[in-house]
């Protein structure tokens, strides 16, 4: 048998080996009786009963899910509630009864517009599309008697396969027994990648209709960083998978070869996310994106809610640095309940730095108070905190004297609190000009590539039409990068990169080169990037950085580097 590979979005950069499990949820419904034949009575009753039920079903998932996933992971039963019990969907479905249609036809078709609706609105608007046909699917298999099909029981070694998979079917899915999954359609943000993230699975999604052609039982290798998907594969291919997902976890910190200390950390959106970064051997945490704390939620975080959850994060690395960022929101980061005002370009609106000082200063306020106190914590030392996408010295200064404010109404009201150390995220293309500016003023740069990179190159992160151009090996995003180490050096400010190129361990070298002192990145590849880190040589990781800086070319930096493009 020779070998194919299809090709998708990879979503987590792991590679699984297994056999092929096709998971199809529903079969199509049989034609409807005819509208005189339907007791209308009756089919609104059994709707009532079918939403109450599927309403209990949501309940448990929801529990289950925060207890083996996270709080946050499990607010999304919440917002399948929500649809649940929508008066839209609902009258849209009671009106087709009233049609002549059983409930179970009625809820198809009511529900299947509206995901339409959803579809049609594209974006994050359109991944709630994924949402709606849970749900959709929860009460016509409750109404059908359908038997649930049981992801939490597979056979060790399982690759899941499917059309796409909803919030709840990932809940279900045990990382201990899944060696991957692999879906039809799906993007980058979708609900399916963010738990395979969060549950550290190898993942593809949006291989497409060529994956209807992967027979069950066919075995795969999942490579989750490429997005391929190798179908029987050779058994090189397959010890080579095997190998990748064996990684040595190092839990001590590491030094390059000739010795010098490079931090290696862990990104995290929610506490979920803190398990991996420390069974993956992370020094500490490089980046929280704490609006993740303020997603999927009717009203904000308190501040106590936010103190125990920079508390926990503080607790659960043995005296590692915790750089808290402040509040990102804006940009592709919409909170419903904000109400954010409607931008032509929301990546060059009001996002990050600018809301906390304008109308989020509320939240900000709040936020704060809960940093300074947990930087009193017992853990508190290790507490670092930055502003997002600074552009100008007087945000950093606004930024840094709230701080200072907040901490004398703290003392004033006998509240224990400690200042953080303090820096700032580069990643406009303003701080890393004026990074000699910001530098005496800060103790810390974290250089955010994914934006400093869609800034530097005008190529919005995301959008795949520009892909290319928005790429962090673009010369021009490294030469924003060196300037900013290089403004750096000399003054009392270490500095560390949070963006994904962070965690790409073919560039550890470059990074090591260029004057890193710390790489963070999402917790699968802290083990790669520690590894790599230990096989740099500083000296020839300089000249490397060197002659990478003299290049024309992205083509040009990848072949001094011996990537593949
Ligand atoms: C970045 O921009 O590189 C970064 C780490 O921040 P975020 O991806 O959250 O915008
Ligand atoms: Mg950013």
């Amino acid at each position: 048998m020779t070998e194919r590979t299809l090709s998708g979005i990879g979503v987590t950069p792991l590679s699984g080996v297994g056999t092929v499990v096709w998971y199809r949820p529903d079969a199509d419904l049989p034609e409807p009786p005819a509208p005189e034949d339907v007791d209308e009575d009756a089919e609104l009753a059994r709707f009532e009963d079918a939403r109450a039920a599927a309403e209990d079903e949501l309940e448990a998932e929801r529990e289950r899910t925060a207890e083996r996933v996270g709080e946050e992971e499990a607010a999304v039963f919440d917002a399948h509630v929500q649809f649940l019990n929508d008066p839209q969907i609902t009258d849209g479905v009671t009106d087709a009864i009233e049609g002549g249609l059983p409930a179970e036809h009625a809820v198809q078709e009511t529900f299947s517009e509206f995901v339409e609706q959803f579809e049609n609105m594209g974006g994050r608007m359109g991944e709630r599309a994924d949402d709606l046909r849970d749900v959709r699917d929860r009460l016509v298999r409750v109404l059908s008697d359908g038997e649930r099909v049981d992801l939490s029981s597979l056979p060790e070694g399982s690759v899941v396969v499917a059309e796409r998979l909803t919030p709840s079917d990932t809940a279900q899915l045990d990382p201990e027994r899944v060696a991957g999954f692999v879906t039809v359609t799906g993007g980058r943000t979708s609900h399916a990648a963010i738990f395979a993230r969060s549950l550290a699975l190898p993942a593809i999604v949006g291989v497409g209709e060529e994956l209807q052609s992967v027979e069950d039982g066919a075995e795969v290798v999942v490579d989750g960083e490429s997005g391929d998907l190798v179908v029987d594969p050779t058994d090189e291919r397959k010890e080579a998978a095997a190998a990748a997902a064996d990684v040595d976890v190092r839990h001590e910190s590491v030094e390059t070869a000739d010795g010098v200390d490079i931090e290696v950390a862990a990104n995290i959106g929610t506490l979920a996310d803190l398990g991996p970064a420390v069974d993956r051997g992370a020094d500490g945490v490089g980046l929280f994106r704490t609006e993740f704390l303020f997603l999927d939620r009717e009203s904000p975080p308190d501040e106590d809610e936010q103190y125990e959850a920079y508390v926990e994060a503080l607790e659960s690395f043995d005296g590692g640095r915790v750089v808290v960022r402040t509040l990102d929101i804006g940009g592709d980061k919409p909170v419903p309940y904000l109400d954010l005002p409607d931008e032509e370009n929301p990546f060059l609106g009001e996002r990050g730095i600018r809301r906390s000082l304008g109308p989020d200063a509320d939240l900000f306020e709040t936020q704060v108070r809960a940093l300074l106190r947990a930087a009193a914590s017992a853990d508190g030392a290790n507490l670092s905190v930055m502003l997002p996408l600074v552009s100008t010295v007087e945000e950093l200064r606004a930024g840094r004297e709230r701080f200072e404010s907040v901490a004398a109404d703290l003392d004033a009201d006998g509240v224990a609190n400690e200042l953080p150390e303090f820096g700032i995220m580069v990643e406009t293309p303003a701080a890393a000009f004026m990074a000699d500016q910001f530098a005496p003023h800060v103790d810390f740069f974290s250089i955010g590539t994914n934006d400093l990179a869609q800034y530097v190159m005008a190529a919005e992160r995301g959008n795949e039409r520009v892909s290319e151009l928005g790429d962090y090996r673009q010369p021009a995003v490294l030469r924003a990068i060196d300037a900013t180490v290089s403004a750096a050096e000399g003054e009392d400010c270490w500095v560390g990169m949070c963006g994904e190129m962070a965690g790409d361990p073919d560039l550890t070298e470059l990074l090591v080169g260029l004057g890193l002192d710390e790489l963070s990145m999402s917790a699968v590849t802290v083990p790669q990037v520690k590894a790599a880190v230990t096989e740099t040589d500083t000296a020839d990781a300089r000249e490397l950085a060197e002659r990478v800086l003299q290049a024309d070319t992205k083509a040009e930096v990848a072949e001094i580097l011996t990537l593949e493009l």
